[in-house]
């Protein structure tokens, strides 16, 4: 793309209605926000057990910063490694069962560092269609042959598996599909694993914090295997930023070795890791939060139930499958007019003609605002 033909190309994405551009809050994330000057019922975000603003939190990052100060100021091979971040990674580890932890600025960067760190040129990764962009992202940058199995399709990853030779074989898949709301069959995939002496990459990005009494969707399944490698983000439903890789010590170890976006990059400021317990706290004891979010998924899925824009999702993303970017974008813009934030999901985010509405749930929205906005949603979608 050459300078001068940027503002072309931006009109020609805007003709397209895939035109993306940020939208400002004026608000702390919640399930009501401000944007510009306006109030609306937010249906966006990943803050699934409404922690982002929880002031149990928010006094922990700010006791955090007393503490620890503001930055870092290296990365965690130089100086930047503090007791704050150890102890967040003892406390990750516990939490979801494994024997070590470690901490990343991001999940982006923890699925670089993962897959670019096990994986290169004459081995192979196998990835479900589906995942999220950052997972296909670490799978082109390893270099390793990149193979793709249809979403969720057990027998056809392992027919791949069967007919690879790589000497090093990873599966990645996201535990929860983050513009579907599906979940992967994580025990089979374990299963293929082991028979074909492959590691399990598990992304669960939107099941931390969630499933499994909020320690994962490893742990929902009971899954405990050391080839069976965990990462889950903490600006979710954690609602903190940063992620976590979870395993055995040696694989730990092996990443603070060779993870570039672990050992190029400043380590996140001390007092987000200082507030991870208390995180792991409000998750522990969040089982109404995770009762509640039940109750609206399962509202949603009744209301939608039989209509041709249902998915197939009993966790906190459930989509409103509409079809064209244009029809989707009308839909999202009719909503904020009536004071509901939900988004347009378009192209390559999601296939062609996958347009959607991604309801995002939160516990702290009432059962009588997610019914109200699919009243509206059923009577625009049907005009
Ligand atoms: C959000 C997300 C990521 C990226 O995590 P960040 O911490 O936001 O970089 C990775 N994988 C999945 C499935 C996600 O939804």
């Amino acid at each position: 793309m050459r300078l001068q033909d940027l503002s072309a190309a931006l009109e020609e994405l805007q003709g397209q209605h895939r035109l993306r551009c940020r939208t400002v809050l004026a608000s702390p994330q919640g399930v009501e926000v401000e944007i510009d000057g306006q109030h609306y019922l937010s249906f966006a975000s990943n803050d699934y057990l409404g922690l982002a603003d929880h002031p149990a939190l928010v006094r922990a990052l700010r006791e955090g910063a007393d503490r620890w100060g503001a930055g870092s100021g290296a990365s965690h091979l130089l100086t930047g490694h503090s007791l704050a971040h150890q102890q967040a990674e003892e406390a990750l580890a516990r939490f979801v069962g494994r024997e070590a932890a470690l901490l990343f600025g991001s999940g982006y960067a923890a699925n670089l560092a993962v897959i670019t760190s096990l994986v290169g040129r004459g081995d192979a990764v196998f990835a479900d269609k589906l995942n999220h962009a950052s997972l296909n992202d670490g799978c082109l940058l390893s270099r390793a042959d990149f193979q793709r199995f249809r979403h969720n399709d057990v027998e056809h990853l392992a027919q791949l598996l069967a007919d690879s030779k790589a000497p090093t074989k990873l599966i990645a898949v996201d535990a929860v599909y983050s513009m579907d709301g599906d979940q992967a069959p994580l025990p089979a995939l374990l299963e293929l694993a082991e028979r074909f002496d492959a590691w399990l990459y598990v992304d669960d990005a939107h099941g931390f914090g969630v499933l499994g009494d909020g320690r994962g969707s490893a742990a929902a399944h009971g899954l405990r295997s050391e080839r069976l490698i965990y990462m889950a983000t903490l600006g979710k439903a954690a609602g903190l930023a940063g992620a976590f890789v979870a395993g055995s010590q040696p694989l730990m170890d092996w990443l603070v070795n060779k993870a570039r976006t672990y050992i190029f990059t400043t380590a996140q400021p001390p007092a987000l890791a200082a507030a991870v317990e208390t995180s792991l706290r409000l998750i522990a004891e969040g089982g109404e939060r995770r009762e509640r979010l039940r109750q609206l998924a399962a509202l949603c899925r009744q209301r939608l139930e039989g209509s041709p824009y249902a998915g197939d999702s009993t966790t906190p993303i459930q989509p409103f499958l509409v079809g064209s970017d244009e029809r989707t974008v009308r839909l999202a813009a009719m909503l904020r007019d009536r004071g509901y934030w939900v988004p347009a999901i378009r192209p390559p985010t999601v296939p062609e003609n996958g347009g959607r509405l991604r309801i995002s749930l939160s516990a702290n929205h009432e059962l009588s605002q997610l019914d109200a906005l699919l009243d509206v949603m059923l009577q625009l979608a049907e005009d």
